[in-house]
């Protein structure tokens, strides 16, 4: 579908500002109007593991859209597909979707964002998804599906505006899209929401099964970012009795500050499923978990985590963001004779994403180390050297910072 037909005929005006009384937060200077410039540069992925800097004219800005001066973005194992695979044949592509920046320029008709909050230029803002097939997606029906429908920001294939991706300077939203007044949270927290969000829409699956209680037993599979954000959500929530397993050490210290009593590194039982069962029982001294988050995308994990479960559990299985094959198990003992509540979560839901905001300032409020999440920080230049540390499993969340 064309997104720019709207805006090709457009001419730019100029948006007047009062800047004075504005309460954006934040390092960067604001930019004045006036002082968009002529170019604007782009990551085009061109060809797989290859980023070109590309320069662009500054487009038009329609009535309906929003000019963003970029100011980071996460780097997410979405975008690491596309550079290795381009799995959904987007090459050439301007990857990321983890982004959050300053409105620098906004047509007429843009008065407010999803959430209702008013915007103005100077806001701090994200992005969740753009709608073209499934207007009927809004954050007000709870019943709603999760956002799988829509176009996002970072995962559109090229076109004649070029400013697609949050892998960026500049980047232009337009009509129709989720957009959100995030300028009480810093650049490090708005880095974080889109993949935060992930999790929070878990947990809310995770409620439906009613077995995840106040300070619930929960064994968390996994200590990558997604993994770690989980055990953090879960403490804003209440729940202290929380087990990570992982075979990582370096990521299992990270998840006991974040906030999970005991850990179990899956390399120090070597006797099988039942001995590993084993170490997480004595991780929970001397009981099975009443709910697991299943966070890997590794079809062992997920037969395995059944076993860290009581009878009467539940599980939410999350890891498995992508196609990551079929995982084996037994229906008879894994989920019938235990009576396993099972749960699948993916993306989330326009609400979710709100949500998602008072998570963090819950998160920084009782002191988790959420934004040491964030262990690399590279400028556009680099983009190809961040996509590199995100594949060598260096570091936890990679982020791209311009200046
Ligand atoms: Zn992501």
């Amino acid at each position: 579908m064309d997104m720019n037909s709207a805006n090709i005929e457009e001419i730019v005006r100029q948006v007047l500002v009062d800047m004075r009384g504005g309460s954006s937060a934040g390092a960067s200077a604001p930019v004045a109007a006036g002082n968009v410039p002529q170019k604007a540069h782009v990551a085009m992925l061109t060809k797989l593991k290859h980023f070109e800097i590309q320069e662009y004219p500054m487009p038009a800005i329609g009535d309906d859209d929003i000019l963003v001066k970029v100011e980071g973005c996460g780097v997410c194992g979405t975008d690491a597909h596309e550079y290795v695979r381009d799995p959904f044949g987007l090459i050439p592509v301007v990857l990321g979707h983890e982004g959050t920046g300053e409105i620098v320029k906004m047509g007429k008709n843009v008065k407010k964002d999803s959430a209702g909050k008013p915007l103005k230029v100077g806001d701090k803002i994200v992005t969740s998804m753009s709608f073209h097939d499934d207007p009927d997606i809004t954050m007000y029906d709870l019943n709603k599906q999760n956002v799988g429908a829509g176009d996002i920001y970072g995962l559109q294939p090229d076109d004649d505006i070029h400013l697609n991706g949050w892998f960026a300077d500049y980047m232009v939203v337009r009509k129709g899209s989720s957009v959100f007044n995030v300028s009480d949270l810093d650049l490090d927290s708005r880095i974080l929401i889109e993949p935060a969000a992930v999790l929070i829409h878990a947990v809310e699956r995770a409620k439906t099964t009613n077995i995840l209680r106040f300070n619930s037993r929960v064994v968390v599979q996994g200590c990558g970012p997604i993994g770690l954000l989980c055990i953090a959500v879960l403490r804003t929530m209440g729940i202290e009795n929380i087990v990570a397993v992982d075979g990582n050490q370096k990521r299992l210290d990270f998840a006991k500050r974040m906030g999970a009593g005991a850990t179990v590194n899956f390399n120090d039982f070597k006797g099988g499923i039942d001995d590993l069962a084993g170490g997480v029982k004595a991780a929970f001294g001397g009981y099975l978990a009443d709910f697991a988050f299943q966070c890997t995308g590794s079809a062992v994990a997920h037969a395995n985590v059944y076993h860290f479960i009581r009878t009467g559990g539940g599980l939410c299985e999350l890891g498995f963001f992508v196609d990551g094959g079929p995982a084996q198990i037994n229906p008879h003992f894994d989920l019938c004779s235990k009576e396993i509540t099972l749960v699948g979560s993916w993306v989330y839901t326009l609400r979710d994403y709100a949500t998602t905001f008072d998570f963090l300032k819950r998160a920084l409020g009782i002191g988790l180390p959420i934004k040491e999440l964030i262990t690399h920080k590279f400028p556009l230049s680099q983009i190809n050297e961040a996509l590199e540390t995100n594949l060598s499993q260096a570091g936890l969340k990679i982020a791209i910072v311009n200046e």
